[in-house]
């Protein structure tokens, strides 16, 4: 299917039922799967047949869901996780390891930055955080003897700033090291980072790809591209015989499905965050109209971004599409056809008129939650982002006045209406 568009792949990917078989994609709802005998099995545990026998490991709704998401982003596999914030952090432990340093963007989600700045600090694995449009030349300057990896988010959630993903995939390349980004705002429909150059691409599913916040989920694809035996040292969990299953070389087993064969078979297994096949399957019905749900939140969030700036009561608007932003040049290149339906912006008066402003709202809900079929709002700087100090807040690009919109798919004149009386409330 890797030739046909899109919209087809979207629709159609990851499934295709034989002779007599459901035409949907079944919820195989089951922990464990049957065999005539021992050894057929003990084959399975071996790696040297592939087959199901435990869900934790693999099944088969999860497979097809993940091989649709693969599809879209053009990689050579990909799983699927029970969150985001899984997928993200079984990407980098997956070659990572005590005594090992990242390179990561600083503008990346605030669960993200905690699992990177404390979580995966406390495990051993520094990180060196920069701007995601900072210089090659600085850029060349974080790396160090030991860093294995690049982490980046391709538009950040919420600060919106792109990052320069060719850069960041040339600074990573020259230093033998792997670039993977979190794709999870554009989606593939706007931006697939690997014809960019990133190896890996990560997904919080929960957001655009299900689309209707019916579940969590996360995904995880790989490019094929990166070429861990080129630098054996450094990848040993790859590249080195594997004891717990008799040895095995993932690269020279499983070519360019080693990262995702090795984070399932020993990732999955240790550690656990399958998700399950009924929340797999909203993601697979969820995606199956990604292609005309993604247009159609960027030209409302445009709409929307529009009214805003032109409304005096507004300190600024952020957001790639409008012309005159921070963003554009780099929206240009990199998410010509839109970029997510994600803006941000600020109200005269701080955190008090901002606070009035969203209780005044009726359509728009207050949630903590982005990225649905609902136009919601939410204040990052007293939730999701509560944790971090002012000096973390202004790295991440987000200031204590910020509103994040997320722009659903309903009729934006119903919107707009709905932002006026909020603000005539003022
Ligand atoms: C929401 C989000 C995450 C975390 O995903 P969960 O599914 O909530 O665990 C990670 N990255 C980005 C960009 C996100 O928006």
């Amino acid at each position: 299917m890797t030739k046909k568009k899109l919209g087809t792949l979207c629709v159609q990917a990851g499934y295709e039922p034989k002779n007599g078989e459901p035409r949907v994609l079944p919820i195989v709802q089951s922990t464990t799967f049957k065999y005539d005998s021992s050894e057929q099995m003990g084959n399975l545990f071996d790696l040297k047949e592939s087959g199901y026998f435990y869900t934790r490991l693999a099944n088969p709704t999860n497979d097809s869901v993940a091989a649709k998401i693969t599809a879209l982003e053009g990689g050579v596999a990909g799983m699927l996780t029970s969150s985001g914030q899984a997928a993200n952090f079984y990407a980098l432990l997956n070659i990572l390891k005590a005594g090992d340093h990242i390179v990561s963007s600083s503008a990346i989600y605030g669960g993200t930055y905690n699992l990177i700045a404390h979580t995966m600090n406390d495990l051993g694995i520094e990180a060196t955080f920069v701007e995601p449009d900072i210089s090659l030349h600085e850029l060349n300057k974080a790396f160090k003897e030991n860093t294995k990896a690049v982490f980046g988010e391709t538009l950040s959630n919420p600060s919106l700033q792109i990052l320069d993903i060719e850069t960041f995939a040339k600074a990573a390349h020259d230093h033998g090291v792997p670039l993977i980004v979190d794709n999870t705002f554009p989606t593939p429909i706007f931006l697939r980072p690997i014809e960019w150059g990133a190896d890996i691409v990560t997904h919080s599913t929960t957001k655009y790809m299900n689309g209707f916040a019916n579940s969590v989920g996360g995904a995880v694809v790989d490019s094929g591209n990166f070429d861990w035996d080129k630098y054996k040292d450094k990848y040993p969990s790859l590249t080195t015989p594997d004891e717990t299953y008799h040895g095995v070389v993932f690269t020279e087993t499983f070519g360019k499905a080693s990262y995702i064969t090795k984070m399932t078979t020993t990732l999955m297994r240790d550690l656990g965050s399958i998700p399950s096949p009924q929340n797999s399957f909203y993601l697979g019905i969820g995606l199956e109209t990604l292609h005309l749900r993604m247009p159609k939140h960027y030209e409302n969030a445009l709409e929307v971004a529009k009214f805003l700036k032109n409304d005096d009561r507004i300190s600024w608007v952020s957001f790639s599409g409008l012309e005159g932003d921070s963003q554009y040049e780099l929206a240009q290149k990199y998410l010509p056809d839109g970029s997510c339906g994600v803006i941000s912006f600020g109200i005269k008066g701080g955190r008090d008129s901002a606070t009035k402003f969203m209780d005044s709202l009726k359509l728009a809900a207050v949630v903590t939650h982005v990225a649905d079929s609902r136009t919601c709002v939410l204040h990052p700087a007293s939730t999701t982002h509560r944790q971090m100090n002012e000096e973390e807040l202004k790295n991440a690009g987000i200031s204590s006045d910020l509103i994040r919109m997320s722009v659903g798919i309903e009729d934006v004149e119903d919107i707009i209406e709905d932002l006026k009386q909020a603000l005539e409330n003022l």
